[in-house]
């Protein structure tokens, strides 16, 4: 399927939500000048158009295959892999002391939306390799950082995240794997892992897998849980005693090796410790957090990837007279259903992309040590993840839907968009679990100050929204989904029944992110004023009060529902609800 890099949309997200010129007045980020970045979102829009997009179909046709523990990759994909590393793109986001480029998270994740709407099953190679190189960073002892980081920062060795066991998922302290302590500093890792992405593939010599294992006598639960880098090949050039014994057939990205891994069948496999005994979640949660965003930028990418190929198709189809409008028949775009459609897909990726892209800058503010970043990328991390990969969904589904019966069927690719974007509310922590997230932690940090302070914000752009002739007719949409924000946010606070929190989690994270996407487009429109590209800036208003008229009402929907609680939910005993 073509794609067409975005650049001036997501330029202009960068300047306008992640505040590229702040961040690049700021001593860690001084490398990412206007022009630098122009010509990196060129570059990797480039890459992304012409060596990813081509694979996509490719890849979820032939698929990743396993013979005799080798995982061979669909055809190209090894090729445009050295293509990858030879670019330098894997150092893009990585300190310079780590032999990185040293450029903000914000400008990484831009590059990384690229190359994940041209073809997500290639590009989760790539954002594993990026969270296993901050938690190295972050955690890992100067002797493991000068063997493993330099080459996962080159891109020249992949990166993996081992944390999921067959009774041990959304539970990850569950977890079985153990770890017995060597002579020599070394540990002897033995246990299974499954569902492990790019566990095993051909395109690089080394993987660095990372793994989360208890070491003899630790506690139950998280607290005994230790972090192990685990290479695929040890520093003499041996295998490891370490296997990849089966691939997952499943509904998408199936370019992407789904592995289950063998730890230690021989009793010879070798580890070493990142970070402390008993502290693995927490450096974990260093390399989740980052594939939290991430993840959230897949349902980003696949939307954009989604809409681009809809309205191409919409263009072109020519199906029935308009409503009212005589006999001839016209392309579909002309009819306002469609229309509405197209709207809603390119509204709803304009808002999720924003979102994403605040929260990627809030991470890089909170690397500088700015506490209210921290505070701010804490709060998003749950409802990028969740909110923007539902819309990946949603956004895709829509696809199919201007299809008609050529997005049904295979041959267009709009149902293969559908299908990958699938995973992205499941993995790294479902949606359900971020939910509970946001409700049970989130919500309460530091006495609510972030909730607080981010609906300050919304309401401090009304006041900007008002002074402008065509833009206050978002005014009142604004209001009310800032209004039924606070309301809930307060309720959910205030209240003490568990159960009735839990039940009010999903549709409160969906409120959430719909009244921060109608803020950051209305944001957007303000900043648009003084665009030079009038059809751009005429867009980018029309946008905002779309989604300000026909999105936001969902707002007060959400939170009736979100404040009814739980006693319905448990009402009907489980028997009940079984076939009558
Ligand atoms: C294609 C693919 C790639 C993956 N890649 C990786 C990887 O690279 N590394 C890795 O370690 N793992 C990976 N995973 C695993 C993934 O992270 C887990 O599947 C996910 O965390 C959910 O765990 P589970 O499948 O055991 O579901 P379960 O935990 O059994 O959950 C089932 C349902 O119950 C809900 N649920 C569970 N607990 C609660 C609760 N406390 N409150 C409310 N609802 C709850 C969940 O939301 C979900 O809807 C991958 C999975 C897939 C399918």
């Amino acid at each position: 399927m073509p794609y067409t890099a975005p650049t001036t949309e997501q330029r202009f997200a960068l300047d306008v939500i992640a505040d590229l010129p702040g961040l690049a007045a700021l001593p860690q980020y001084a490398n990412a000048s206007s022009d630098m970045v122009d010509a990196i979102l060129a570059e990797a829009g480039k890459l992304a158009a012409t060596v990813f997009a081509p694979l996509n179909m490719v890849g979820d046709r032939t698929h990743a295959r396993l013979a005799d523990g080798v995982v061979t990759l669909p055809p190209g994909f090894a090729e445009a892999y050295a293509k990858y590393v030879e670019g330098g793109w894997a150092g893009l986001g990585v300190a310079e002391v780590h032999g990185g480029q040293g450029l903000p998270f914000a400008v990484a994740v831009a590059v990384q939306e690229q190359l994940t709407s041209a073809n997500m099953a290639f590009a989760l190679c790539m954002m594993l390799s990026q969270g296993a190189i901050e938690a190295l960073a972050a955690h890992a002892s100067p002797e493991l950082q000068a063997r493993y980081l330099s080459k996962l920062v080159t891109g020249e060795w992949t990166g993996t995240m081992n944390l999921t066991e067959p009774t041990a998922g959304s539970d990850v302290g569950a977890l079985k794997s153990r770890a017995e302590p060597n002579a020599d500093g070394s540990w002897r890792i033995e246990g299974t892992k499954i569902y492990i992405t790019w566990g095993e593939h051909d395109a690089a010599e080394n993987i660095v897998h990372l793994v989360l294992a208890r070491t003899p006598n630790s506690p139950a639960g998280t607290k005994g849980i230790s972090l192990f880098l685990v290479p695929k090949l040890l520093p003499d050039g041996r295998r490891n005693d370490v296997t990849c014994i089966g691939l997952e057939h499943k509904l998408g990205i199936h370019a992407s090796p789904t592995c289950t891994m063998r730890f230690g069948d021989n009793g010879q496999c070798i580890g070493w410790m990142v970070g402390n005994e008993g502290g693995g979640m927490r450096a974990m949660f260093t390399m989740m957090n980052n594939a939290r965003v991430q993840v959230g930028l897949q349902g980003v990418a696949i939307a954009e990837a989604a809409t681009q190929h809809a309205l191409d198709y919409a263009r072109q189809r020519v199906q029935s007279a308009k409503f009212g409008g005589g006999r001839e028949p016209v392309r579909i775009i002309e009819h306002a259903d469609v229309r509405r459609t197209i709207m809603t897909m390119k509204s709803l990726t304009e808002a999720a992309r924003a979102l994403v892209y605040l929260n990627a800058a809030a991470v890089d503010r909170a690397h500088t040590g700015d506490k209210a970043g921290q505070g701010l990328a804490d709060l998003l991390t749950p409802i990028s993840k969740s909110w923007a990969t539902d819309i990946g969904v949603e956004v895709a589904s829509l696809g199919v839907q201007v299809f008609g019966g050529m997005g049904y069927v295979e041959e267009t690719g709009a149902a293969q968009y559908f299908r990958d974007a699938r995973i992205a509310p499941i993995y790294e922590g479902t949606n359900g679990i971020q939910a509970m997230d946001l409700v049970g932690r989130k919500l309460s940090m530091d006495g609510g100050q972030h909730w607080k302070d981010l609906l300050g914000e919304v309401r401090a752009t009304l006041s900007d929204l008002a002074e402008d002739e065509e833009l206050k007719l978002i005014v009142p949409w604004l209001q009310d989904a800032a209004d039924s924000a606070q309301t809930t946010s307060l309720w959910l606070a205030g209240h003490n029944n568990p159960d009735d929190i839990a039940a009010g989690a999903t549709p409160y994270l969906r409120l959430m992110g719909l009244t921060i996407g109608g803020w950051l487009l209305a944001k957007q429109a303000l900043a648009s004023r003084s665009h030079p590209d009038a059809q751009f800036a005429a867009a980018k208003r029309t946008t905002a009060r779309f989604f300000a008229e026909q999105l936001l009402p969902q707002v007060q929907a959400l939170a009736a529902s979100a404040m009814r609680g739980a006693s319905l939910f448990y009402a009907i005993p489980e028997e009940g609800l079984a076939v009558a």
